[in-house]
């Protein structure tokens, strides 16, 4: 690793990167490998691999404690977990969405027949703008599924009022916001339901996973019905259903990282203060900030790049690669710009213009415990020395 001070330092440049291990987006977060194969070992010795065997029943009830939340209701994957609650909430017709998201947002809800209607977001936060949703409610309108961007609560409250009096149901895609807070209280906690995904890029990780969390008993009732086929007991089937369900050694690998979960909070921020640190004299790009008084988890460093920058944000993403540092452009070009959306709901670009905006110019940064001070360091004088270019 090099001390960088002028362009001629620059990869771009012609210098050799300064890194010779790539830095990546989205590292796996992995607690003790001791305790995780201690939980396979006592899996394999049971012969009890899934059917809601008991690691999948301890991790369920540690995220009820740890979120203070009725029902949860583990899953093999986040995109499931939304699929599934969106079923057991009977959405039909048009749904309000983000297109500034991961693509499965949308592609739960079309999957099943259901209109994803993107809405526009806000320029500082990158959540839901309250109003779009508003206009874009018709009589078609079922839902709204707001997303907890960056980890960062979308406009709960806003939303709640909507979809009150519209008589819509509310429900979030919570899968970046596993450890977050709202008004103090644990997302997981809001809307008719909400979901998780504990995907290995994830803050939190089952390997592949997922979760919804509810405070109503008869949703939950029925979402533990369709995660296993509708089967209510040997020989009893009562309702439709699919193959949702988490593996014991998925939740062999969640209850290992509840271990590590406050260990890679910390550093995690660590992380996000370093570079908050760094980067707050470089006017070209500015860091997207997390609320101190919620609960964080801390997993993104978002950057903007200044629509005055010298340059834009896919030449910093360039810059970066050069120097294997393999930071990523984020939810660029919008689901709505995405296949089949982007074909059979034509949307101007005009009807959301914060989202394209937005998604011209946010870049990722590589993040958590294993990115140290030197190596942000190192970051920032690249973006510092393209900023002077
Ligand atoms: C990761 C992610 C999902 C999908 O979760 P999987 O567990 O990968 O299926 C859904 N929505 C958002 C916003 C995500 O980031």
């Amino acid at each position: 690793m090099k001390k960088m001070k002028t362009y001629d330092d620059l990869a771009i440049g012609g210098a050799p990167p300064a890194f010779v291990e790539p830095l990546h987006v989205g590292r796996p977060n992995i607690g003790s490998k001791q305790t995780f194969l201690n939980y396979a070992n006592e899996m394999l010795d049971r012969g009890w691999l899934t059917n809601n065997g008991p690691l999948v029943q301890e991790f369920e009830e540690k995220v009820k404690c740890y979120l203070d939340v009725k029902h949860c209701i583990a899953v093999c994957n986040g995109t499931v977990a939304l699929e599934i609650a969106i079923r057991a909430l009977e959405l039909s017709g048009e749904v309000i969405v983000p297109s500034y998201t991961f693509i499965a947002t949308a592609h739960a809800l079309y999957w099943q027949g259901i209109k994803p209607v993107f809405a526009d977001i806000d320029p500082v936060t990158h959540n839901l703008d309250p109003e779009s949703v508003r206009s874009l409610i018709t009589s078609r309108t079922t839902a709204i599924i707001g997303v907890h961007l960056w980890g960062r609560a979308a406009p709960i409250s806003a939303l709640e009022e909507i979809a009150t009096e519209y008589g819509l149901q509310l429900m979030f895609d919570a899968a970046h916001a596993f450890g977050c807070s709202y008004n103090k209280q644990m997302i997981g906690n809001y809307g008719n339901a909400e979901v998780f995904s504990f995907h290995a890029t994830k803050f939190f990780n089952t390997l592949e996973g997922g979760a919804v969390v509810t405070n109503d008993d008869q949703i939950a009732e029925k979402i533990r019905l369709m995660r296993n086929f509708g089967f209510a007991g040997y020989d009893n089937v009562v309702h439709p259903g699919t193959n949702g369900k988490m593996t014991e050694i998925c939740a062999a690998m969640g209850l290992t990282n509840f271990n590590h979960m406050q260990e890679v909070l910390k550093e995690n921020e660590r992380c996000y203060n370093e570079y908050a640190y760094l980067l707050s004299e470089i006017s070209a790009v500015r860091l997207c900030q997390y609320d101190l008084h919620e609960k964080n988890n801390f997993q993104y460093i978002v950057l903007e790049v200044a629509q005055s920058a010298q340059f834009n944000r896919d030449d910093l993403v360039t810059a970066l690669h050069a120097e294997n540092v393999l930071a990523r452009k984020y939810f660029w070009p919008g689901c709505h710009q995405m296949l089949p959306y982007r074909e059979k709901y034509p949307v101007a670009d005009s009807a959301l213009p914060v989202t394209c905006d937005v998604a011209e110019r946010v870049i990722v940064l590589p993040a958590g415990p294993l990115i140290r001070r030197a190596q942000i360091t190192v970051i920032s004088d690249v973006i510092r020395i393209l900023s002077r270019i």
